[in-house]
């Protein structure tokens, strides 16, 4: 028989943190973490500590109201348990909103574990999150993030059915994701000069990594000319020679004279330093969160570059994964995140009808879903 889980937080939606969506809690109404919950309406926080491997666990939910909340198990030696938490409950809400616009029936989750990444001892540790994520019943479906690995979901796959990302399952996410930031970079262009034809387009890739390359083969086989870096030259050479790209140093990247600039390295790479240097058309690609801070997709607005949010036009991983969880075939999750073209273009009619910028045009399109998915499950059936 298995042994009750030694949670503190909650475990049960009935006696969870959970903060009503109408009526917020303040500061002394709740104490400091349930004014942090309320900040962006999060359902429900679990803590978890098991104290016979030292496994310290918190899964965050955020919004379960298109269905069970979805998001990795990120492995992270946190400066402090408050850092965690505050991380967890970001990226939880980055999750609702990636499923929302990506047409998914899945909420926002994410979950954390507290220590050293690089242990070589892991299978209790992550049987122990298993066993916290089965103490949720469903309502969190956990996967792999940084510091954890398919053989780590395997473990968790040990005292849980809600995991997804394993061994010989979807595989390599990549193509996928590629798949749907060149249906996206399509429909930019088309609304930018009125036709998604990239030939002849000029396109800086910045990283030649996984997504990168296959993104700049499809780029390739449409015609259009590349420009690449990457910090890797390894990577660098196989473009140049398969597809013709031409190379640049790395922080020649920004000042490129491009239609496009697709970033598909690191994050935060649109910033006080790089705004100034771009003389692109058009903004997409595949990395998460590159806006530094928010006004700095104010300031591509204000320079006349169409910004595709990252978490729209980057959607094809999230469908790689559903698509494992609910067996569909490679055929059907590339055409779902073909659809990232259509998505695109509604972003960017949201922007113009509300007269704001794209990456809060992209909040309105995912808040609109989940609305209008809650009101038509609101009647007992
Ligand atoms: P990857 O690690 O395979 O590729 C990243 C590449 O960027 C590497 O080749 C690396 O050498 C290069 N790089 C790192 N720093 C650089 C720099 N300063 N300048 C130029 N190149 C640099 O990762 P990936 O899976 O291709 O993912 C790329 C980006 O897309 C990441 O931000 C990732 O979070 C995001 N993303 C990936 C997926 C997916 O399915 N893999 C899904 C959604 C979002």
């Amino acid at each position: 028989m298995k042994a009750p889980v030694k949670s503190s937080g909650s475990s049960s939606r009935v006696a969870s943190t959970a903060p009503s969506r109408a009526a917020a809690p303040s500061a002394s109404s709740g104490g400091d973490l349930f004014v942090l919950l309320a900040e962006h309406t999060h359902e429900q926080v679990s803590f978890y500590y098991d104290e016979a491997c030292g496994y310290r666990g918190i899964i965050a939910i955020h919004d379960t109201r298109l269905g069970p909340a979805l998001g990795g198990t990120r492995f992270w030696n946190y400066h402090d348990d408050r850092a965690a938490l505050v991380d967890a409950l970001r990226l939880s809400r980055g999750m609702t909103y990636k499923a929302a616009v990506a047409g998914l029936n899945l909420g926002g989750g994410k979950s954390v574990i507290l220590g050293d990444n690089r242990i070589t001892r892991r299978e209790a540790i992550f049987r122990a999150h298993g066993r916290h994520v089965e103490s949720l019943g469903g309502r969190y479906i956990t996967a792999e993030d940084v510091g954890t690995s398919t053989a780590d979901m395997e473990f968790i796959r040990a005292e849980t059915e809600h995991v997804t990302g394993l061994l010989g399952k979807s595989g390599d996410p990549s193509p996928v994701t590629a798949y749907g930031v060149y249906r996206g970079i399509k429909a930019c262009a088309r609304v930018r000069y009125g036709s998604d034809d990239l030939s002849r387009k000029v396109v800086a890739v910045q990283g030649c990594g996984h997504v990168g390359y296959s993104l700049i083969k499809l780029l390739h086989e449409d015609g259009a000319r590349l420009i690449v870096t990457d910090i890797d030259p390894q990577r660098v050479k196989s473009v140049v020679e398969d597809f013709a790209a031409t190379a640049v140093a790395t922080d020649a990247i920004y000042a490129q004279q491009a239609n496009i600039f697709a970033p598909c390295a690191l994050g935060a790479i649109i910033n006080d330093d790089t705004l100034p240097q771009l003389k692109v058309d058009i903004v997409a690609g595949a990395a998460n969160n590159q806006l530094a801070e928010d006004r700095h997709g104010q300031e591509l607005e204000s320079q006349g570059i169409l910004y595709a949010p990252d978490y729209v036009i980057n959607g094809g991983g999230l469908i790689n994964v559903n698509a494992e969880l609910h067996g569909w075939t490679l055929e059907r999750a590339r055409n779902k995140a073909g659809e990232i073209y259509d998505s695109i273009l509604r972003v960017f009619d949201i922007a113009r009808e509300e007269r704001i910028p794209s990456y809060l045009a992209a909040d309105r399109l995912a808040e609109e879903r989940i609305t209008m998915v809650a009101k038509v499950r609101q009647n007992f059936v």
